[in-house]
């Protein structure tokens, strides 16, 4: 079975959240209030900081729920593929 995942990118990074898998720890929002905002929709901006600091803050999620990935990366790999 598939978990659920939403995406939320500022055009660089890409921030993936897992809402099943969030213990709602609060450990996103009381770190990075301006990016992680339970109470605004959606309630991950992605302008609210820096890519550095929002991934630094992703990296923090105790339970696994944020990850990320950066959309260069993600491009690079589409296009170097071989085909198959
Ligand atoms: S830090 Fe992770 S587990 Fe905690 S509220 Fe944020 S997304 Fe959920």
């Amino acid at each position: 079975m598939s978990v659920e995942t939403k995406k939320y990118t500022n055009g660089e990074v890409t921030v993936v959240w897992k809402p099943k898998v969030c213990t709602h720890s609060t450990m996103c929002w009381k770190g990075l209030i301006q990016v992680f905002n339970p109470k605004e929709r959606p309630w991950i901006k992605m302008d609210g900081a820096t890519t550095e600091r929002t991934i630094e803050q992703v990296k923090k999620c105790p339970s696994g729920a944020l990850s990320y990935y950066m959309n260069d990366e993600m491009n690079k790999e589409s296009t170097t593929r071989e085909p198959v």
